[in-house]
């Protein structure tokens, strides 16, 4: 078997490298107007390496860029930092302590979750239906099965992948509250289990703009791997620059000028195995059980909220092109970015302008 594995890690370094290389801030020297020095701060959690980069209250164009910087903001990137790994404490499907561990090994009985995780579920769940059920959070079962979780991967038989499909349904999924107040309460059938992976940076990203807004911070990147939030503008007024990638991850094939706006993006590429010439990716096919292979390569969501970005750039993948198009032609709610195989981009008219494509792709405007 021919594996290829890249982790987010690789993904997102070449992500990181491209959003320096198209943001970097004030050159001295450069003749141009010197810019403030951001603040910057990275971590790893989520299996992605994360930056937070985010300008002082206040900061301007001018600004001497060897004043101090304050550091509060600072102390705000780290609770930003903390905050997510609290998060991801609640919602890995990996970490023993976690609210989704338990669920996945209740063996039918209710289990008592934290309010933050519940509301999170209660969410997604939404989601699922909104997409009708191709963005599903119950797909662990088979996720595992193909073996994306550990990165031993194999071609399940089909009566597996039959029993499996039984296995899954976010419909199943049974989310209480007895009293306000009260803890919520969730359970799913035996052996069915939960995974947040396709919607807890999305999530995640959310949590952080809270945070920074909630300490004056209003211009600044929250670069998740591939879901990027850009809250205000960049200190001269100017939009931010967010990388679209190409499917081989290590080329641009497009930017987004942005201001105020959730980029996220879900690629064939991110993670996969090829077995007798056939390329079999992270992002599971909810109704076959197989992963998602319907021609698109990657699939870029933009709208405010990175939690609705993150599960639609999930679902939108799963649907394929024509079902993707139509989806968002009833509800308009969003742009995208869709990449198929062929070197085509499909972009939705809300953002056709503020793309700036790679010359070797085919574009087409996608209207109402
Ligand atoms: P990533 O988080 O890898 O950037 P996505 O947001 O598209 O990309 O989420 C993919 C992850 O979600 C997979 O790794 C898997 O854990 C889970 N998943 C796969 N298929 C689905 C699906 N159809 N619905 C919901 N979650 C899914
Ligand atoms: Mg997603």
């Amino acid at each position: 078997m021919k594996i290829k594995y890249r982790r987010l890690f690789a993904l997102t370094i070449n992500f990181l490298f491209l959003l320096l290389c198209l943001d970097g801030c004030g050159r001295p020297g450069s003749g141009q107007t010197q810019q403030p020095v951001p603040h910057k701060l990275t971590f790893f959690a989520m299996d992605t390496a994360m930056t937070v980069t985010a300008y002082d209250p206040g900061d301007e164009p001018g600004k001497d860029p060897s004043s101090a910087k304050d550091p509060h903001t600072d102390d705000t990137l780290a609770l930003a930092r903390d905050y997510t790994a609290k998060l991801e404490n609640k919602l890995s499907v990996n970490i023993e302590s976690s609210d989704i561990y338990a669920v996945n090994r209740s063996n039918g009985e209710e289990v008592a979750i934290d309010d933050e995780t519940a509301s999170l579920i209660e969410r997604a769940l939404e989601l699922c239906e909104k997409t009708g059920g191709a963005l599903d959070i119950t797909v662990y079962p088979l996720t595992r099965a193909w073996g994306f979780t550990t990165g031993v991967y194999r071609v399940p038989g089909e009566d597996e992948i039959a029993g499996l499909l039984k296995l899954t349904g976010y419909n199943r999924v049974r989310l209480s509250q007895d009293d306000p107040g009260k803890p919520y309460s969730i359970s799913v059938d035996k052996d069915m289990m939960l995974d947040l992976g396709a919607v807890a940076k999305g999530y995640a990203a959310e949590a952080i703009a809270d945070i920074l807004a909630g300490n004056g911070i209003n211009s600044a990147l929250i670069s998740l791997g591939g879901n990027i939030k850009a809250i205000g503008h960049k200190p001269d007024g100017s939009d931010w620059n967010v990388a679209v990638l190409g499917p081989d991850s290590s080329s641009y094939a497009g930017i987004l000028k942005v201001s105020d706006l959730s980029v996220v993006t879900s690629g064939g590429y991110e993670r996969y195995f090829e077995e007798n010439g056939r390329h079999y990716c992270h992002i599971i096919d909810p109704f076959t059980g197989y992963p998602a292979d319907n021609g698109i390569l990657s699939v870029t969501v933009t709208a405010r909220d990175s939690l609705l970005c993150d599960a639609l750039s999930t679902a939108l993948f799963v649907m394929g092109r024509d079902k993707a198009v139509e989806f968002w032609q009833n509800d308009p709610e969003f742009d995208f970015v869709i990449i198929t195989e062929g070197n085509e981009i499909l972009v939705s008219e809300g953002i056709y302008d503020a793309f700036s494509p790679d010359p070797a792709y085919r574009v087409t405007c996608v209207k109402k």
